[in-house]
């Protein structure tokens, strides 16, 4: 699937391979926003729950001063209510990070911080002939298996409508319908 189309779409978690026990797991984007006004950074750079970084923005042609922080960490409502008051910052920089996160998996119990490396770490994934077929989450990868099985493939009847526009043509054609689909049911059918 195409990379533009991958960030455009991304819900705020995603299931990922866990990295300790190979497991499904859940890996949640972290928060990222534009702190504009020089004098507003000194609090972001010496509080231990957020990072600070400057990124080159191609879109502004201009660095930007980014703030990352994970919700999933920092349970503190002080810093809630700080962030809460601060609605005014710029979270219009998302695109600019787009590999923080935090890793949860149910099965080993890991919790921590994590850096995406995406397509390659989906859990919902398989390879044909060297391309990957991914999707975000099950329900995704579900209704693109369902739109490669069908006699007659209606975009709009199988659901998650976006997903199946993005499908490349190599994993639609009637020679590579037999084995992608076995692929993927493998995959779903894993416990
Ligand atoms: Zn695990």
């Amino acid at each position: 699937m195409t990379y533009s189309y991958q960030w455009f779409s991304a819900p705020k978690e995603i299931s990922i391979v866990c990295p300790v026990c190979q497991k499904e797991a859940l890996f949640q984007f972290a928060s990222v926003f534009h702190v504009e006004k020089k004098q507003d950074r000194i609090f972001f750079e010496t509080h231990p729950a957020f990072e600070t970084t400057t990124v080159y923005d191609s879109y502004t042609y201009t660095h930007k001063f980014c703030v990352i922080f994970y919700p999933a960490l920092n349970s503190n409502p002080e810093l809630k209510n700080f962030l809460e008051c601060h609605k005014g910052l710029d979270n219009s920089v998302s695109h600019l990070i787009k590999d923080k996160g935090v890793v949860f998996c149910p099965s080993c119990l890991l919790k921590r911080k994590h850096i995406l490396n995406w397509p390659q770490e989906a859990y919902y994934c398989i390879d044909y002939k060297g391309q990957l077929l991914w999707a975000f989450h099950r329900p995704a990868f579900v209704s693109i298996y369902d739109y490669i099985q069908a006699k007659i493939r209606d975009r709009h009847v199988a659901g998650h409508f976006i997903y199946l526009l993005h499908i490349p043509s190599h994993f639609l054609t009637q020679h590579a319908r037999a084995e992608v689909s076995k692929k993927m049911r493998r995959l779903l059918l894993r416990v």
